[in-house]
């Protein structure tokens, strides 16, 4: 399949989450992009109404890159508990209330966790997905999904992060994404593995 380069220096990226829009800089740092974050621009945020997170990646690339007239990265992302069928999944920030608390979000998590018996059970198994979409003014996209496996961790561990790093353990280790380093949880976790999937497609070697 041939995909889009992306032939710029120039990018929207099409977030108002702050944790979101610093890992995305991270990863773009080598390749020479001035990232410009779609809250800078004051961009109106888009109703993310699509049902997969990468229906909601390309509705959030599609509005920056129309609005700004500049190619915009977006990034669609969220947290999936197995033994809740996926939930909280494209609704993890919903979770949060309007007071964005993921005190409470996780606390939700785990109380759903209880009723389903997942503790005794033992399938706590959880993960991350990302969907990051390159859109065009002409209204062109590239989208790449990614993932990182674990389990659901319970009480919350660690600060570093944001959402819901301190309840997620990666698969081969033991601590939270919360309780890593910044630059090793960017190494491993879903942004990342989409990441490369959108560099080997859209930038070349880098
Ligand atoms: P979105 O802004 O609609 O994509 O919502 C994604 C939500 O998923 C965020 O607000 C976070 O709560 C959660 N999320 C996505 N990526 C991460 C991550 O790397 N760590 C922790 N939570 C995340």
């Amino acid at each position: 399949m041939s995909h889009r380069p992306f032939a710029g220096k120039k990018l929207v990226v099409a977030s108002h989450n702050m944790g979101k829009v610093r890992e995305i800089r991270d990863l773009l740092n080598p390749f020479g992009v001035e990232p410009i974050s779609a809250g800078e621009l004051g961009l109106p945020e888009p109703v993310e109404d699509g049902l997969t997170f990468i229906a909601n990646a390309e509705i959030k690339s599609l509005a920056a890159a129309k609005a700004s007239g500049e190619i915009a990265l977006s990034d669609d992302s969220g947290f999936a508990v197995e033994a809740l069928n996926g939930d909280p999944g494209i609704y993890s920030a919903r979770w949060a209330g309007p007071k964005k608390d993921f005190s409470f979000a996780m606390r939700t998590v785990k109380e759903k966790l209880d009723e389903k018996e997942a503790f005794a059970s033992g399938n706590l198994k959880a993960a991350f997905f990302c969907a990051l979409s390159l859109a065009w003014p002409d209204g062109h996209t590239e989208t790449f999904e990614g993932r990182v496996d674990g389990l659901f961790t319970w009480p919350p561990r660690g600060t570093n992060g944001f959402g819901y790093d301190p309840v997620f353990t990666p698969n081969g280790k033991s601590v939270t994404f919360a309780e890593m380093e910044p630059a090793d949880k960017l190494a491993i976790n879903h942004r990342a593995d989409a990441f490369r999937q959108l560099i080997d497609a859209c930038f070349g070697n880098g």
